[in-house]
């Protein structure tokens, strides 16, 4: 398997360097260096005997069908979009383990269907829609998506014309009844399994989160000439209120509610300026929880507490909510199939929820669907210092050739 690893690692480090930006890793849905991840892809998969072939979308799709396998197909896989600035290994690892993973099932001459999808766009960055690969696989591809533009004016139509795509295709994207399920290959992109010490998780759901936008409207008003207690400061009423946020949500996680966040990560002030007075803050607000009922009940009381301190201070406020994504729950039959496979492996079973979402999640409405964590290193992703262990790779292989061989004698 360290052949295997090693190989991995590589190929990822080399899809690093096909990038919008020279220097840094960007490569949003589409763009120009996607061809130069799809040739690669396109000659891996070939080498094992895989059929590939991109859908309307842009996913690029490698089949293995050996002699003796059933009807039906296990589905692998991750994204190869990144974020603005990115690491060599969020999704683009998955697409290459789960490769490797085919390579294995040929070795061991296992008679299952296997299809590697590697979406084509998971982050969101390119139209502010994130999982449109996926959405066209499970068929939750909206077509008025199409009018939407990139920063430079692109609609996503011509995106895909421009990449050799037909968008009229989308629908022939979607899966059919044959497929066994799906399962996703993922950095953690978190510290928990470097803390524990851990290689791998099965992830149990992704955890669902609730997003706000809050506005507090004050005054503006010159610095010099408004007295302090003639002043209705939009921003002192912000940081009060994101200062009650932390500070509420930090004790309910150790207390309460083990495991929850909520964060304001970003305010827009007006006007502004060093000398005046904030007229307006808008901030954002998201809460990440598996429990709804908490999750729902926090957001009301926090929303609660915002009222109560621009009414004190006599500044107007308002809310909008902007998301609420129930928990996704994983397949419990494919994800205990996972946790035996690590456990025949020797290696620590654990489990733990994602706190970040994944194809996997949009996966899970279509078919069943589980997920392997790998540990991140300095728990540091979305970040060009993001990295993987070569012995968590090879521990990941080894975990995958069990797995296979139980799927495949349960299909068999
Ligand atoms: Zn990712």
């Amino acid at each position: 398997m360290k052949e295997r690893a090693e190989r991995v690692i590589a190929d990822c480090r080399r899809i690093a360097l096909m990038t919008e930006e020279p220097g840094r890793t960007t490569r949003r849905f589409l763009t120009e260096p996607t061809r130069a991840v799809h040739a690669l892809l396109r000659e891996r998969m070939e080498a094992l005997g895989m059929r590939v072939a991109v859908d309307a979308v842009g996913n690029l799709r490698g089949l293995w069908k050996p002699r003796g396998a059933g009807v039906k197909r296990l589905l692998l896989g991750s994204h190869i979009d990144t974020v603005p600035d990115a690491g060599a290994f969020d999704g683009v690892l998955g697409v290459m383990l789960t490769i490797e993973w085919v390579g294995i099932a040929r070795e061991f001459g296992l008679p299952l269907a296997i299809e590697v999808i590697a979406f084509s766009e998971e982050e969101g960055m390119r139209y502010g829609v994130p999982f449109l690969g996926s959405r066209a696989v499970t068929g939750a591809f909206d077509t008025a998506m199409l009018k939407l533009s990139d920063a430079d004016g692109v609609t996503m139509d011509a995106a895909m014309r421009a990449f050799g795509l037909n968008p009229a295709k989308i629908e022939d994207a979607e899966i059919g009844d044959d497929v066994i399920g799906f399962v996703e290959l993922h950095i953690e992109q978190g510290p928990v399994l470097e803390a524990e010490g851990i290689p791998v998780a099965v992830v149990e759901g992704i955890t669902g989160q609730t997003r706000l936008n809050l506005r507090f409207t004050g005054q503006a008003n010159h610095a010099g000439t408004t007295p302090m207690h003639l002043r209705r400061d939009a921003l002192a009423a912000a940081a009060e209120w994101v200062a009650k946020v932390e500070k509420q949500i930090r004790a309910a996680a150790t207390t309460t509610d083990p495991g929850i966040v909520a964060t304001v990560g970003r305010i827009v002030v007006e006007p502004n300026a060093g000398n005046v007075i904030a007229g307006s803050a808008e901030v954002s607000f998201e809460i990440r929880y598996g429990s709804s009922a908490a999750r729902h009940r926090w957001t009301r009381k926090l929303i609660a507490d915002a009222e109560a301190i621009a009414k004190m201070r006599g500044i107007g406020f308002e809310w909008t909510e902007k998301l609420d994504q129930q928990t996704v729950r994983m397949d419990r039959g494919l994800s205990t199939m996972l946790r035996s496979a690590v456990k025949a492996c020797g290696y620590p079973v654990k489990t733990m929820p994602s706190g970040a979402g994944h194809d996997a999640m949009v996966m899970a409405g279509r078919v069943p669907t589980a997920m392997l964590f790998l540990r991140s290193p300095g728990g540091i992703s979305h970040h060009p210092t993001e990295s993987v262990l070569e012995a968590d790779v090879e521990a990941s292989l080894n975990i995958g050739r069990e797995f296979l061989m139980r799927i495949a004698s349960r299909v068999g």
